[in-house]
């Protein structure tokens, strides 16, 4: 299959590899946050309102990103790397989501991977052969909330709780197994809305078996998203945060001094991390920069952005120079980038 996703690969993007990032990885990598899925998983058409204003609906990757499209892409741009992922599809209103998961299962099956179910909200049974399918946790999301906003409003930023987006019977169901939640956080101030922080913590508290991930760090791409609000997610012992689509500095500095490495998930958003540019932060709100101009991000026709890199070489970038300013050592840099997801899988598989 044609692989859309590295048209803009050069040999000064692998050089950054080879120069700055290789030795900096270890030789095994786990990426905690990979979205799959092909475009005849979608049950209805996308507007375009809503093509346009967000990355993954974006129209160079909206026709899928497969398993052998992950492949490919990671073998091109982490060459030398065994490079994995715990993998998810694209759980938005207009997929099919039963075909989504089926997908997964399958992927993780012939590949010895793992995977996240994606739960509608009012998710009242649990599937059949949940572990025999190879899901160790769950990956709902704000956007499947029947909610009637009009079609241009940002669906993420929705005035929704937690709760109504996640049943108990999935909460129960994680702390009976241990599994893993990754939760995409709604409400447009994020991990500054103090109901957020209400419920991430009522549910630490209530279900203290439960591997809770909040995604991109509870959507903390800026400082100041986050250098308040980290103080009260310190206490809850069974928090962990992924660093998909961060690119900040300080984010990680504070992540990495507030949580520790071992509470820090390396995780890219793949694919939207193939786009070459970065999300960046003015004035306390972020923005995609990206090479080539999308309805969704800052650019120019004018400019020449051809230096720009990969999204996902800048993720890590953040994260090298954090370890570096906080001198991490070989080890806590494995666990951010390995070894805290494989201990959660061998975890969970112990367990059931
Ligand atoms: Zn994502």
């Amino acid at each position: 299959m044609l692989n859309n996703f590295l048209k803009d690969l050069s040999d000064e993007d692998l050089k950054i590899f080879n120069e700055e990032i290789s030795n900096f990885l270890p030789v095994e990598i786990i990426d905690s946050h990979v979205h799959l899925w092909k475009k005849d998983f979608f049950k209805e058409n996308i507007s375009k309102n809503r093509l346009n204003q967000n990355p993954a609906l974006d129209s160079d990757i909206i026709d899928g990103f497969t398993i052998e499209d992950f492949k490919n892409v990671t073998e091109k741009i982490f060459p030398g790397k065994k490079y994995d992922g715990l993998f998810f599809g694209l759980p938005i209103k207009e997929a099919n989501l039963n075909k989504t998961n089926e997908y997964i299962s399958s992927v993780c099956i012939k590949n010895s991977s793992y995977g996240l179910f994606n739960s509608i909200p009012d998710l009242k049974e649990i599937p059949q052969d949940f572990f025999k399918n190879r899901f160790i946790g769950f990956k709902p999301y704000p956007d499947l909330v029947d909610f009637k906003a009009p079609e241009d409003f940002s669906k993420l930023d929705i005035d929704v709780s937690i709760f109504d987006f996640i049943s108990k019977k999935v909460l129960d169901f994680c702390q009976d197994y241990g599994l893993i939640l990754l939760i995409h956080l709604p409400r447009k101030d994020r991990l500054n809305d103090r109901r957020n922080i209400e419920e991430i913590k009522a549910i630490g508290k209530k279900y203290p078996n439960i591997k809770i991930v909040l995604a991109h760090a509870g959507r903390s791409y800026c400082y100041s998203d986050i250098k308040d609000s980290i103080r009260y997610l310190k206490g809850i012992k069974n928090l962990y945060v992924d660093t998909a689509m961060i690119n900040s500095f300080s984010v990680n500095k504070v992540l990495l001094e507030e949580l520790g490495p071992e509470k820090i998930l390396y995780g890219s958003d793949l694919p939207i991390a193939t786009f070459k540019g970065k999300n960046i932060d003015i004035n306390n709100r972020h923005y995609f920069v990206t090479s080539t101009p999308k309805p969704w991000s800052l650019s120019s026709s004018e400019m020449n952005l051809d230096s720009f890199t990969f999204s996902i070489y800048e993720i890590i970038r953040a994260i090298k120079l954090a370890a570096d300013e906080l001198k991490l050592s070989n080890e806590q840099i494995e666990q951010i980038f390995y070894s805290n997801a494989q201990r959660m899988i061998s975890d969970i598989n112990k367990n059931n």
